[in-house]
């Protein structure tokens, strides 16, 4: 307990992911544009970037599309 590393999908730079809660811009889509031991995400709309840890970004983020991804509405959980 305490070390329970939720699952990330494997991200890569300059994907496109979508978080659950939109940025006050309006935008719900993010870029990855840093990976380590904190994930730096920039704002599809504003620009503005800002940096998740692994667990953080998995608990906000809410699909990362990969080679078929469905419709939102299926994925949400
Ligand atoms: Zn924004």
């Amino acid at each position: 307990m305490g070390y329970n590393v939720a699952v990330l999908p494997d991200l890569t730079l300059h994907q496109r992911v979508r978080l659950r809660k939109p940025h006050p811009c309006g935008s719900y889509e993010w870029v990855v544009v840093r990976l380590g031991a904190d994930i730096g995400l920039e704002c599809c709309q504003c620009g503005r970037r800002v940096l998740l840890t692994r667990r953080e970004l998995a608990r906000r983020i809410k699909i990362a599309p990969q080679k078929s991804a469905p419709t939102d509405e299926t994925t949400v959980k």
